[in-house]
This record gives C-alpha cells, structure tokens and sequence, in this order.
C-alpha cells in the first residue's frame, strides 16, 4: 500500500466579485490523482500559481480538499474528524524556503528542536534533549550549537536546523517546498546530499515542490508537472526528463540550463502569461500558449491518458 494516495483531488475557493456579482471558483487544484511510496521523492512542478502550494497545505493538512480522497499511512484525510487529523500530523512535516523566517530567532536550537517532543509527546527533559542532539549529529550540526541562536547561522546551517526540527516527531513524510532554492548554489548541492543521505537512513517519502527542474532531476523519482491546477504529465523523472510529452513539460525543460554547452536541443519557448484562474482558457488550459495547439484545443479538455510509461493530459501525445 503507498504511503500517500490521492485521487481526483480538488481544492476550490470562492472569491468575492464584488456586491452586484456571483462569487467566482478559483480551482486552485483540479483533479490530482497520484500516489507515493516510502522511501521515494515526488516532485511537483510548474510555473507559479498552478497549485503546487495548494497541494502542499493539503497534503500537510492544513486545509481540507473540496472534494477527492486523500488517504495518508493508512487513514483517510479527507472527512476525517478532528482526532484522526491530529493523530496524522506528526507523520507529515514540512520544510519551507526561507531558513531565516521559519525559526523562532529568540530560541536556542535545542529549544526549538525539542519544542515538538514537548507538545506531542511525553519524554522528559533530559529524554528530549538526547533526541535533539542526535538530530543535530544526524544532520551535521555539531554539539555546540545546541546553545546557539538563529541568527548566529549561515543559510545552509539554518536549513540543517530546520530540517531536523521537521524530522523529530519521526515522521514517515516530509514535505520540502522550495528547500534549496534560497541558498547559495555551492550549499545547495550540500542540502540535497544531506536529504538524500536522510531519507534513506529513516526511510521518508518526500513530496518536493520546486520550479528547479535541475534539483528535481538531482533529487526526484518522479516528477509531476501542474498548470491552472491541473497534472499534465507525471512519470518517472528520467523518462519524462529524456523525452517529455507534454508541451508545457517541453517548454519548461528548453529554459531549463543545462551542464554541457555544446549539447543541442530543441528550444521550445513558452509565449504569454499563465491565464488567471479565475477566468481559465476553455479546452486545454494550455492552449493560448501552447505552439502546436488545434483546433480541437480550444474546446476539448484533454483527458489524462496513459502514453510511454507515463501520464499525459495532451490531445497530440503518443
Ligand atoms: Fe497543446 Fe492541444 Fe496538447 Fe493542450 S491538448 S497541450 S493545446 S496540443
């Protein structure tokens, strides 16, 4: 069984037009089905707005779906009562971008990797502080930064912080939006090599949102691509990498940089703005932008499809 199941997830809001106007749905998230093993990395991509942060407060329980199935180690999320939830959330963390506004700057490291172990659990004192220290070796901090404060880190170091505060409750999934993309790039392969050394020492799924495709390829299983809250291609990384379907899938690898400047590839540019949500294209949302969009695309949405070893939302892939 995975670990993580979703099907048709969706997760809609409505926003106010003004007194003398229906409210509109903006869908944030439209129909994600996927699942997640132990052990293994899915990532999320996709141009700003297209969901990947909704995804991720679902998927961490900070917001119900408005409808599909969410089931996470064995338990369904969706529906579930208060009880159910609060036993799930120590198996879900998150690790968030911003190393520097996600640690409380007038707490000691020990304070706040033991801080989860004094809400949710019932180790004494002396208990709580020999986890936080192994933590801290685990993720090669060293024992004399128990006593330190944030600020006295460098970026790296305060993500090693916060990816060890995300690990204390021993959690079976961690979901990590954007964790290296605020750090110098020399550190960054560090942080990647530090979770990937982590997730195979406590075995953790990591949902891994980005709109880093060269991190993605470095760290990712799979990878699923969303645009306008919807999943236009998933499969496994070195697949979808060595010959995406899907034209978006194309056009965000063709911006992507690649390590060997005399490789040739064809470029596909990407035209225009993401469309607003609110106010989503008919048929294939990607078709005002897409370079090989027919006719049909403008007024048949294209069904998810298995094509290759891989799922594909196109009209055009085979
Ligand atoms: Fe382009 Fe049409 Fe495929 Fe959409 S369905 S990606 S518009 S070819």
């Amino acid at each position: 069984m995975p670990l993580l199941e979703a099907t048709n997830l969706q997760r809609h809001y409505s926003v106010s037009r003004g007194a003398f106007s229906k409210p509109a749905s903006l869908r944030a998230v439209d129909g994600a089905s996927f699942t997640l093993e132990k052990g293994k990395t899915l990532a999320v991509v996709g141009e700003s707005g297209c969901g990947k942060s909704t995804l991720a407060r679902m998927i961490t329980m900070i917001e119900p779906p408005t409808s599909g199935e969410l089931t996470i180690a064995g338990s369904r999320v969706d529906g579930a009562s208060v009880q159910t939830l609060r036993a799930l959330r120590p198996k879900v963390q998150m690790v968030f971008q911003n190393p520097y506004g996600s640690l409380n700057p007038r707490q000691k490291i020990g304070t706040i990797l033991e801080e989860p172990l004094a809400v949710n659990t019932a180790l004494d004192k002396t208990q709580r502080s020999e986890k936080a220290r192994a933590m801290m070796t685990a993720v090669g901090l060293r024992p004399e930064h128990y006593d330190r404060y944030p600020h006295m880190f460098s970026g790296g170091q305060r993500q090693r912080i916060a990816i060890a505060r995300a690990l204390m409750l021993e959690p079976e999934l961690v979901v990590l939006d954007e964790p290296v993309s605020a750090l110098d790039i020399s550190i960054q392969a560090q942080v990647l090599n530090l979770l990937a050394e982590l997730q195979s020492k406590f075995n953790l799924a990591y949902l891994f949102i980005s709109h880093d495709l060269t991190v993605v390829r470095h760290i990712a299983d799979e990878v699923m691509v969303m645009y306008l809250g919807k999943v236009v291609e998933h499969g496994p990384v070195d697949a979808v990498f060595s010959a995406p379907l899907h034209p978006y899938t194309r056009a965000l690898l063709s911006a992507t940089p690649i390590a060997d400047p005399l490789a040739k590839r064809n470029r596909t540019a990407l035209k225009g703005e993401i469309p607003s949500p609110l106010n989503p294209p008919t048929g294939c949302p990607f078709h005002p932008r897409c370079p090989i969009a027919i006719a049909e695309c403008t007024s048949r949405v294209p069904i998810q499809r298995e094509v290759h070893n891989r799922i594909v939302a196109c009209h055009l892939a085979s």
